[in-house]
């Protein structure tokens, strides 16, 4: 049976699967045809190098007030050229949580929406190097304590005013029911940089981003980290996990950057629960999947990224045991010959 099905997700790609060492950058009409989204811009200051730092919820260690003067956005208005410095929002320290403004909400899928709260400045970005995370507060009137939960923002890190958040609701999840409960004009305690893994342009060659549902968004934020820095030539490799078409988070962005950089950008999507005209895969992410797909666990300089439920990670990589302790590597990856410093579990 694994067998079986895992051959069968595995026969569409063998066209596709490891091809980027041989080929080059876009196409002049594939420059041309970038969206703005996806284009490269003057990217953030680099994080200083090293390896992926652990990160913790609760006593987390934040680096943004260093960060602070090195970020920088572009005007989009053609010829008011001048590159400004932006102020972070986020600056870490001591900083503590800032109370921030639900400006707009928008509907994702039945269980997902984005939420964008307004920085306290309009000028201000979030100043969140990548990739980092944000942690959220929200005591209600009968609780003993507050409850903190992290997440990963989606908008661009370069566009001033805003943080956006992309939000599940879990059935009697404390925060994403709280999240999915606020009401524009309403307020949510924010707090950050809370560091991830530090990125710094062309740390690794090709990089595997494997996510199941809401994990999609820290490597979302990464890939178009990556692709926003026209110095950064990094290839990337997405494998996507979901129960159902409509539970498939960022696709049209991802499929942006998979139509604006196809030589270094490929996104491999697993349904479930997938529907009669699904091209796609199918079942679970198997090894064979991986195999087929993912950079060679011998290729020099690779990363392999993991983040997704508990079924996921521990079938994948083996769950991280803290947020200071990746763990051991288990699961596919493991049997696949990949060593644990080139695996990240976020
Ligand atoms: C670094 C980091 C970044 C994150 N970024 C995002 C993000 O961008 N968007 C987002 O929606 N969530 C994100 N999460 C998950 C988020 O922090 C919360 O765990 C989630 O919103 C549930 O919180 P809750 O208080 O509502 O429910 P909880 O009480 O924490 O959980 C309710 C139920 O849902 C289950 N559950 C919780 N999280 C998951 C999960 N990820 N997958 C499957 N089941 C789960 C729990 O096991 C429990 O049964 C991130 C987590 C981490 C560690």
């Amino acid at each position: 049976m694994f067998a079986r099905s895992a051959f069968r997700a595995a026969q569409p790609l063998r066209m596709h699967a490891r091809r980027f060492a041989t080929e080059t950058g876009p196409s002049a009409a594939q420059q041309a045809a970038k969206p703005a989204a996806a284009a490269p811009k003057a990217a953030p200051a680099p994080p200083p190098a090293g390896g992926g730092g652990g990160s913790n919820v609760i006593a987390y260690v934040f680096g943004a007030a260093a960060l602070g003067g090195g970020y920088y956005y572009y005007s989009t208005q053609a010829g008011a050229a001048p590159k400004q410095p932006a102020k972070p929002a986020f600056t870490g320290g001591d900083q503590g949580f800032l109370p921030l403004k639900l400006a707009e909400v928008i509907d994702v899928n039945h269980n997902t929406k984005r939420f964008r709260f307004e920085l306290p400045e309009k000028d201000m970005v979030p100043g969140l190097p990548i990739a980092s995370a944000v942690l959220t507060k929200y005591k209600g009137e009968n609780d003993a304590k507050a409850t903190l939960r992290p997440y990963t923002p989606i908008n661009d890190e370069n566009e001033p005013g805003y943080v956006e958040l992309l939000v599940k609701q879990y059935p009697g999840g404390p925060m994403s029911t709280h999240i999915h409960n606020l009401q524009p004009g309403q307020t949510l305690d924010i707090k950050g940089p809370l560091p991830k893994y530090e990125w710094a342009e062309n740390k690794h060659d090709h990089i595997g981003l494997i996510a199941g549902g809401t994990g999609i968004t820290p490597m979302f934020q990464l890939a178009r980290g990556i692709f926003q820095n026209a110095n950064d030539k990094t290839k990337v490799t997405v494998v996507f996990g979901n129960v159902s078409k409509e539970d498939i988070l960022l696709k049209k962005e991802l499929e942006e950057l998979e139509n604006t950089y196809p030589q270094r950008f490929r996104a491999f999507y697993v349904l479930d629960k997938a529907p009669k005209e699904w091209q796609g895969n199918t079942g679970f992410i198997t090894q064979e999947l991986l195999k087929t797909v993912l950079p060679e666990p011998k290729s020099d300089n690779i990363k392999i990224f993991v983040c997704g439920p508990p079924g996921l990670m521990k079938a994948i990589s083996g769950a991280k045991v803290s947020p200071k302790d990746q763990g051991e590597l288990s699961g596919a990856l493991q049997e696949l010959g990949y060593s644990k410093d080139q695996v990240y579990k976020f």
